[in-house]
C-alpha cells in the first residue's frame, strides 16, 4: 500500500500493521499510521454515544448560582444569547460555531460514515462526508468548552455558591467521549474501507498524493477530484505561503489588542471591573488556583505566541530557502495544528460565567472589546496552520528530492 507523506511529500510504503504498531515517515519522522486495536463498531459507539449526550448537554443547564433567593443558570446556548444580545456578534457567532454547531455537524457525519461502513454500504460520497468530518474535527470543541467551564467554575465557586446541574455532567461524559474519539480513530482504516489504495502507477510514472486522505494517483489527475475523499488534487495546497502569510500578519495586528484591551466587564454593585488576560492570570493565582492560572496562561498566552512564532519561522525559512530543522518544523507545524483549539478556553470561560453573573443592581457580567479580538487572533492562526502546505519547507530546502513525487 503506498500513500504520500502530507507532511514532506515522499512516496511511502506501508506494510500491514499489527495492533498497537505505529510507522513512522523516515523523511520528516511524522506518524503515518498508527492502528490502535479498536475496531470501526468502536469508534462508531464511541462517535454515537457523543452526538446522543450533546443533545441534553445543549438542552439542560449545565451550572447555576443562587444569591439572596434568585437562581441564574447556565446552558451552552445561553452564553451565546447574552452575547449577541450586547451586541458581540463575532463572538457570539464563533462561540455558537464552535461550541454548538461544529459538534453536532461533526460526530452526526462521522456516526454516519462509520455506520454506512460498518454495514457494508459504500455510497460514492461517502469520501467527502469522511473528509467533512475529518475536516470539522479541530473545529468541535465540546472538551475545550468543557475546560472554559471549569475555569468558569473555579472562579464562580471562590464567591458563591455554584451547583454543576445536570446538563454539566452529560457535558463532561460527552467532552470525554469526544477526546476519546479524537485518540482512537483509526482514520487509515476508514480511508481503506471506503476506497483502498491501489497499486503504484508504473515506475517513471510521476505521481500526486492527496493533501486530505494520502492516496497516490499519476501526476495527470491534478485539478480533477480525488476518487476517494473527492477534494481538488493540487501537487501543494494553492497559494500556500501568501494565504499563510496574510494571515499571520493579522494575527499580529490583533495580538495587541488582545491582550491591553479587557476580555470581560463585571459591574459590582455600579462599580465596573475590567479584566485583561494577563488580569485574569493573576486573578486566580490570588484565588490559590494555580493550575488554573498556569492553564490560562499557556491557553491564551503562549499557545497563540507559540503558534504565530512558529509560524512566522516556516515562512522565513521558506523565504531563505533553509535545509536546516526541517523535521523539527515539521514536528512543530504538527504540534501548532493540533494544539490550536486549546487557545479558546478563556473565551469559553466567559460564554460560560455571563448568564451566571445577571443580578441586575449586584452584579452583571459581560465579554469586552479585548475577546472579539482574541477570538479572531485563534481563528486566523488555526486557519493559518490549515492553509500552510509544510511540503514548502521540504520543497525549499531539499530542492535535489523536489522528484520525491515521482515514482522511482
Ligand atoms: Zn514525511
Ligand atoms: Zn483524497
Amino acid at each position: 500500500m503506498t500513500i504520500a507523506c502530507s507532511h514532506c511529500g515522499t512516496l511511502e510504503e506501508l506494510p500491514q500493521l499489527a495492533s498497537a504498531e505505529v510507522a513512522i515517515c523516515p523523511v520528516c519522522d511524522s506518524r503515518l499510521e498508527r492502528t490502535n486495536g479498536r475496531s470501526i463498531t468502536a469508534a462508531l459507539a464511541c462517535a454515537i454515544a457523543t452526538l446522543v449526550l450533546l443533545f441534553p448537554a445543549n438542552f439542560l443547564p449545565l451550572m447555576s448560582v443562587s444569591m439572596l433567593g434568585m437562581t441564574r443558570q447556565s446552558h451552552l446556548g445561553s452564553g451565546v444569547v447574552i452575547l449577541w444580545n450586547h451586541h458581540w456578534v463575532i463572538l457570539a457567532v464563533l462561540v455558537a460555531a464552535f461550541a454548538v454547531i461544529a459538534p453536532f455537524v461533526r460526530f452526526g457525519l462521522l456516526s454516519t460514515v462509520l455506520a454506512m461502513v460498518h454495514l457494508g454500504h459504500r455510497p460514492r460520497w461517502l469520501g467527502r462526508l469522511f473528509r467533512w468530518s475529518v475536516r470539522l474535527d479541530r473545529w468541535a470543541m465540546p472538551d475545550v468548552y468543557l475546560i472554559g467551564c471549569i475555569v468558569g467554575y473555579g472562579r464562580l465557586e471562590a464567591v458563591l455558591p455554584v451547583a454543576i446541574d445536570a446538563g454539566g455532567f452529560c457535558l463532561i461524559i460527552a467532552a470525554l467521549l469526544c477526546m476519546l474519539s479524537r485518540a482512537t480513530l483509526d482514520a487509515r482504516t476508514v480511508w481503506r474501507a471506503i476506497y483502498p489504495e491501489r497499486a503504484l502507477p508504473s515506475a517513471g510514472v510521476a505521481t500526486i498524493g492527496c493533501e486530505v486522505c494520502e492516496l497516490v494517483l499519476p501526476a495527470t489527475s491534478e485539478g480533477s477530484l480525488c476518487p476517494r475523499c473527492a477534494v481538488r488534487l493540487r501537487a501543494r495546497k494553492p497559494d500556500a505561503f501568501v494565504r499563510t502569510l496574510a494571515l499571520v500578519i493579522a494575527g499580529y495586528a490583533l495580538l495587541l489588542p488582545a491582550n491591553i484591551y479587557p476580555m470581560s466587564t463585571d459591574t459590582q454593585f455600579g462599580v465596573r471591573v475590567q479584566y485583561r488576560i494577563v488580569d485574569g492570570i493573576e486573578d486566580l493565582f490570588h484565588a490559590h488556583l494555580y493550575p488554573l492560572g498556569v492553564l490560562i496562561f499557556c491557553t491564551s498566552i503562549a499557545i497563540p505566541l507559540l503558534k504565530l512564532l512558529g509560524l512566522t519561522w516556516f515562512l522565513v525559512s521558506i523565504r531563505h530557502r533553509s535545509p536546516h530543522h526541517l523535521v523539527l518544523k515539521t514536528r512543530l507545524c504538527h504540534f501548532i495544528d493540533e494544539i490550536g483549539r486549546w487557545a479558546n478556553v478563556d473565551v469559553f470561560t466567559i460564554a460560560v460565567f455571563t448568564p451566571l453573573l445577571q443580578f441586575p443592581g449586584i452584579v452583571t457580567a459581560g465579554a469586552s472589546v479585548g475577546a472579539p479580538a482574541f477570538i479572531l487572533v485563534v481563528v486566523f492562526t488555526m486557519v493559518a496552520s490549515r492553509t500552510f502546505d509544510p511540503r514548502l519547507m521540504w520543497d525549499a530546502g531539499l530542492p535535489l528530492q523536489s522528484g520525491q513525487t515521482e515514482n522511482p
